[in-house]
């Protein structure tokens, strides 16, 4: 019973949120697709991602010279790799994942929305896109950043 933001329980008294799993990161209610929280340097304008506040590894900028910056969340397939067993909480394997060249620069290991790498190629285009993960203990649901393929080379 999605609507919008805000999603109604079936019984239509407890108001659920969607809530991002990593919010450092993103945001569960953006656009789609949604954009990714990065950083960028004043001094010599390296961006990067995830943010941090340790200053720029670049020129050696101090923390204060860096400022937040969106992301678009589309980027390049440079390689990938299927884990087909995998004992952690949160995802079921087989799942890929991928080392992504963000279109601003950074680049980044994220997990694929197709659980095998049938299809991929290095080079393919791809774009952030969030998944339902599972909910909390209040009926939140709790979504988690994926990348999934939208084109060729
Ligand atoms: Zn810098």
């Amino acid at each position: 019973m999605a609507s919008g933001k805000i999603l109604s329980s079936e019984k239509g008294t407890a108001i659920t949120m969607r809530i991002a799993a990593h919010p450092q990161l993103y945001s569960p209610d953006g656009p789609a697709p949604p954009e990714l929280k990065g950083g960028r340097c004043r001094s010599c304008g390296y961006v990067f991602f995830p943010p941090h506040r340790y200053g720029c590894e670049v020129c050696g900028a101090p923390p204060d010279g860096l400022e937040p910056v969106s992301l678009a969340g589309r980027g390049v397939l440079r390689s990938f790799a299927t884990v087909h067993f995998h004992q952690g909480a949160g995802i079921e394997a087989p799942f890929t994942v991928g080392s992504i060249v963000l279109d601003e620069g950074p680049a980044i290991h994220a997990v694929l929305t197709c659980r095998t790498d049938e299809g991929l190629r290095s080079g393919d285009r791809v774009r952030s896109i969030l998944v339902t993960q599972g909910q909390d203990g209040s009926g939140n649901e709790i979504v988690e950043l994926r990348f999934e393929k939208i084109g060729e080379r």
